[in-house]
């Protein structure tokens, strides 16, 4: 009890805007309803992500959506100012989300999966992945503005799915465990619905509210998959000196 942080810090950080709605704000409300602190960081501002807004346009309208999500949640919000399509594993992004990671000072980390249907998720991954490695090693320095503090230790970090929880090949990943968000589901919608720019984009090219209906659907499947209404997968990153024990089962298993 004494080691257990009384009010884990919770990092959710993913490529784009809505990645994080899609994968895991359902949790994510569950770990505000338990007291943690929430932080969603994204990737970039979703500058491709308009047929016909400009690049800066688009992102002015993508951050304030996810900034309007992240209130409804009552999380905190930054964007780290990568280009779509641009993300790539290097040093001056390592040092980016390093920063990133320092900053929020999360217990836990929940992130992109390592495989995912597009590099700017499977990189994100890769650079979460080294940013809470190097995040507590105090010679790392992140070159940034006012950088902050080297953490005490790497936090817990966990995958969230891949978009239809498939690898390129089409093959099912079997994640490590579900957790129930029934209960929370409405508010994942509503964040969901935040994202206005992209939901109607896809109600104008189909015809059907797909974004949140692909949501619900895939939502519910995970959910069935542990005989609930609605269920979110993760997989716990478990390379060496990362954290072993479950933290977030624990902290969600009393309801
Ligand atoms: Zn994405």
């Amino acid at each position: 009890m004494p080691s257990a942080p009384s009010k884990p810090r919770i990092l959710a950080i993913h490529a784009h805007p809505d990645d994080v709605e899609f994968q895991c704000a359902g949790t994510l409300a569950r770990l505000k309803q338990a007291g943690c602190q929430v932080t969603i960081v994204t990737m970039t501002a979703g500058d491709c992500g308009s047929a016909e807004l400009g690049p800066a346009e688009i992102s002015r309208v993508r951050r304030q959506e996810a900034r309007q999500a992240a209130d409804l949640l009552g999380a905190d919000y930054a964007c780290l100012e990568f280009q779509d399509l641009g993300i790539v594993h290097d040093n001056d992004g390592r040092r980016r989300v390093t920063e990133a990671v320092r900053r929020a000072r999360p217990d836990i980390v929940l992130t992109a999966p390592p495989v995912d249907y597009m590099a700017d998720h499977e990189m994100t991954s890769r650079l979460v992945r080294d940013a809470c490695f190097g995040a507590p090693i105090p010679n790392y320095m992140t070159c940034q503005w006012e950088p902050a503090p080297p953490l005490a230790k790497i936090p817990h970090l966990y995958y969230m799915d891949p978009i239809e929880g498939i690898d390129y090949f089409g093959k099912a990943i079997q994640p490590e465990f579900i957790i129930d968000v029934s209960a929370t589901f409405e508010l994942k919608l509503k964040m969901l619905a935040c994202h206005a720019s992209q939901r109607n984009w896809l109600l104008k090219q189909h015809g059907i509210d797909e974004y949140l209906e692909s949501c619900k659907k895939w939502s519910g499947k995970r959910g069935q998959e542990i005989g609930v209404a609605y269920g979110e997968a993760f997989t716990q990153h478990k390379g060496h000196p990362y954290p072993h024990d479950n933290i977030l089962l624990k902290l969600l298993s009393v309801k």
